[in-house]
């Protein structure tokens, strides 16, 4: 991607509201531009961050078993009416037709998925099911706000397995859990899991996984020595006392953002669409339930609010917009043929890079590249090429070298 040619210019003033650090950095830095509070466009640089972590939570959930598929995100509302959700959640975007009929916008799908897969799967042999989908949420949210953390529309992804018994679904609940946990380890984030009752859904346990940050809307307490962790809301314990897992640490009070959960929603949903399988016993039977949600674009806040210095955004690689960000000092010929030449090597290689070939100033292309925050950055002027080289630094590291042109390459894979 050359910076002359994108139409999404890094900026110095700030367009619209927000004064979160995710929703500075990431407007200022064209990743993002806000159409209204909570309502986001993700441009060129936002999409490939958020993709990468989309990918991320896809090869795991594959790799759980889980099925791909992708459900509308406008829905009738008779399903919704059958659950109850129609009257009793009130974050549920409704929409009225000219026609005068009344439709749903997906602020989760157990209304669609459920007699969508319990409609096939009407035998014991047929199960577990487990599906996933990556898609946009829609929540009529009082107050959005911490930048793309709180949308009134946003991205996730979200999973449903049902079981024909408890232990079955123990087993992948559990396995799910685990699975999180990777995911997040890949994002580069350390994500504390908390046990709650299931909220709205039910009174069965859940999982929340939170991650610690001031930006986050929850807080927790958790030990400084093993791995219990509880929402502050229902906690019968305080920040100070001794840890009842594990009685050697003792809790602390962090501010955190939820990232993921998983619930048990039991046999709530095969029951209101009095939807079953048939067991080995030919008798009807609901299936046990469980969803599990990960907030894809709210991690991506969430990872600039921990990844970001003074100067910018400073990516994990498994994220990062690009893997280079090549920066092109001067318009004399041997260095627009040197910075266009090393550009398209790397590209033929299949590395991704950035390329900042506008005419602005050195001061100017560094700052910029501080702030969109790629990995490695590379500088080609007439002084590095006086040594046939290029010069490399890291984002994350105050010192650089001057690296041959010819080794760029095998230094970067
Ligand atoms: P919260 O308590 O933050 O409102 P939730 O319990 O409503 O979250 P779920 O309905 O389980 O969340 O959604 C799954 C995931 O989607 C959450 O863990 C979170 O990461 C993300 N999420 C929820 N609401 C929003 C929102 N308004 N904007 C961005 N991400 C969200
Ligand atoms: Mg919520």
């Amino acid at each position: 991607m050359r910076l002359s040619q994108t139409f999404a210019k890094t900026s110095k003033t700030l367009a619209g509201e927000g004064d979160s650090l995710n929703y500075q950095l990431l407007t200022r830095g064209a990743f993002v531009d806000q159409l209204m509070a909570g309502v986001y466009t993700y441009l060129p640089l936002g999409l490939r961050v958020l993709r990468k972590i989309e990918n991320i939570v896809r090869e795991e959930m594959d790799r759980l078993g889980a099925e791909e598929i992708l459900m509308p995100m406008l829905h009738p509302k008779e399903p919704w009416v059958k659950t109850g959700g129609w009257d009793s959640i009130d974050v549920l975007f409704k929409i009225k037709s000219r026609t005068g009929n009344d439709y749903a916008l997906g602020q989760s799908e157990e209304e669609v998925v459920s007699p969508l897969v319990l409609s096939r799967a009407q035998s014991y042999k047929q199960y577990p099911v487990k599906v996933y989908q990556i898609h946009w949420k829609f929540r009529d949210e009082l107050r959005a706000k911490s930048g793309i953390m709180r949308g009134r529309e946003f991205y996730m992804k979200d999973m449903y397995s049902f079981h024909t018994n408890q232990e079955d679904f123990d087993a992948f609940y559990k396995e799910a859990k685990e699975a999180y946990l990777r995911v997040f380890d890949r994002l580069g984030l350390v994500a504390k899991v908390t046990e709650a009752s299931g909220g709205a859904f039910s009174e069965k346990v859940s999982y929340e996984f939170e991650v610690l940050t001031d930006a986050g809307e929850d807080v927790i307490y958790y030990c400084d020595d093993c791995d219990f962790c509880v929402e502050d809301e229902i906690a019968k314990v305080k920040p100070g006392d001794e840890c009842p897992r594990c009685g050697k640490g003792k809790l602390k009070e962090a501010k955190s953002a939820e990232v993921g959960n998983v619930f048990d929603l039991g046999q709530k949903y095969g029951k209101a669409f009095d939807l079953g399988f048939v067991d080995d016993k030919d008798q009807k039977q609901y299936p046990i339930v469980g969803c599990y949600g990960i907030g894809i674009s709210r991690v991506m806040g969430v990872l600039v609010e921990k990844y970001a210095d003074e100067k910018g955004i400073a990516w994990p690689e498994s994220v990062a917009p690009a893997q280079v960000h090549i920066v092109r000092l001067g318009n004399q010929d041997e260095v627009v043929e040197a910075a266009d030449k090393l550009y398209s090597e790397l590209r033929d290689a299949g590395v991704e890079a950035l390329y900042d070939d506008r005419d602005e100033s050195a001061g100017a292309k560094f700052a910029d590249a501080d702030l969109i925050g790629v990995p490695v950055r590379l500088a080609v002027s007439r002084r590095t090429l006086e040594e046939g080289s290029a010069e490399w630094k890291r984002r994350n590291e105050e010192e650089s070298s001057l690296v041959k042109l010819g080794d760029v390459l095998k230094k970067l894979t």
